[in-house]
């Protein structure tokens, strides 16, 4: 097929019409299909032909949604999942066996910290973290039973940026699996896969939906792990329900022009509250200040949706402010139309001890917040009268 752009791709992927000759594309609420005589239903069963058996293992609205997912972030093949979690679990349990290892970066996600450190210790696997800050250290924590490389970039909440370009040669050289967590930036403002990693992972829950309703995830990668990775879910059973996939499927329809909305306004943010005196400190990808600002320019097209920041008066201060804020929503989501703000010491990373959030830049104080589609005049003046609250 002829090379088409994201937008045209995002929106034209789609299944093939059927007989009714509808234009959106429907919703296969199903749990099985019909076999056409019994040496079909033995074809199928056998691999020799493709087609849908059973929606644990594959269906229309999935198959659509991955489809689209893998031209949109330069993939072979990918799995829908039922979340994020199930898409990071997956990825790593698929691929991994009793012995490996895990080298991952120590700014993950909360719940793949708990992964890593309580329940892959059960089955044999161990992991290392590396510092966002000290890629010269990594290449010395590869040991011969490294099997992965796990990051997330930028971090969650953090934003911390980890060279791609870098990374990827470093896995190649090791013949080591690079696995990137791309859910706060989306195939619109980066594609790993470009940089070399195998696998890329996706929360769909926050800016592919970008409304807020679903949650859902993606394990995307080359054919040969992808067909490791299906093995494992076909039997473990981790699937996207259908009217998720159908729902995502016309999310990112739109993903293109709500990213430009998302970071536009996120800029906007972030370069207000770093000039506002009340504020201890900003950190967002495309802030010069920020210091990867030259490599996220490299590797992102814009700086996300999501800016991170520090209000002076610490913890206090900070509650304070989450409480006075009028329209902004306090919810542990991002992602959203809606701006959202978030405290993740008291919430998503509250499983962490204090002294493992401050090795992930997780000061006591710091808040979350995911710039939503409102006018961003509206979302300064609730900061606004939030911060002169709060005082
Ligand atoms: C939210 C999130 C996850 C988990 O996704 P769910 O859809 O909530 O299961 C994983 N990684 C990152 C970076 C996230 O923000």
């Amino acid at each position: 097929m002829e090379e088409r752009n994201f937008e045209t791709d995002a929106i034209r992927a789609q299944s093939e019409r059927t007989d009714y000759r509808e234009h959106s594309v429907p919703l296969y609420l199903t749990s099985s299909f019909v076999f056409d005589d019994a040496e079909q239903a033995r074809a199928l069963f056998a691999d020799e032909v493709p087609g849908n058996i059973y929606t644990r293992f594959s269906n229309p609205n999935n198959t659509e949604l991955i489809e689209k997912l893998c031209l949109l972030e330069g993939t072979e093949d990918g799995i829908a999942t039922a979340s994020g979690m199930a898409a990071m679990f997956c990825s790593m349990a698929a691929l991994l066996r009793s012995g490996d290892h895990v080298l991952a970066s120590r700014s993950v996600f909360g719940s793949t910290h708990q992964i890593l450190n309580m329940l892959f210790p059960r089955f044999g696997i161990s992991h290392t973290y590396v510092d966002v800050a000290k890629p010269e250290t990594w290449e010395a924590m590869i040991q011969p039973n490294t099997k992965m490389i796990f990051v997330e970039t930028p971090s969650n909440p953090a934003l911390d940026i980890i060279d791609l370009e870098w990374l990827g040669k470093l896995a190649n050289k090791h013949h080591v699996i690079l696995n990137v967590d791309n859910c706060f930036a989306t195939p619109y403002l980066q594609n790993p896969a470009k940089w070399g990693a195998h696998i890329v992972t996706h929360s769909a829950t926050k800016f592919i939906d970008g409304q807020g309703r679903v949650i859902g995830g993606a394990i995307l990668g080359t054919k040969e792990l992808i067909k490791e990775v299906r093995f494992f879910a076909r039997h473990t059973g981790p699937s996207m329900s259908p009217f998720n996939a159908w729902v995502l499927s016309k999310s990112l329809e739109t993903l293109a022009v709500r990213m430009e909305r998302h970071c536009e306004n996120a800029m906007t943010v972030a370069s207000y509250l770093e000039s506002h005196p009340e504020i201890e400190y900003v950190k967002y990808p495309f802030l010069p200040s920020h210091p990867n600002y030259s490599l996220a320019k490299k590797q992102m097209k814009h700086g996300g949706g999501v800016v991170s920041f520090e209000v002076k008066g610490g913890i206090d201060r900070g509650r304070k402010f989450l409480n006075s804020l009028k329209m902004i929503s306090h919810s542990a989501n991002l992602g959203d139309t809606r701006t959202i703000a978030t405290h993740p010491a008291s919430t998503t990373h509250s499983k962490l001890s204090t002294e493992e959030r401050a090795a992930v830049g997780i000061s006591p104080g710091l808040i979350r917040i995911s710039t939503g589609l409102e006018n961003v005049q509206d979302i300064i003046k609730d900061i606004e009268q939030s911060l002169l609250a709060s005082n």
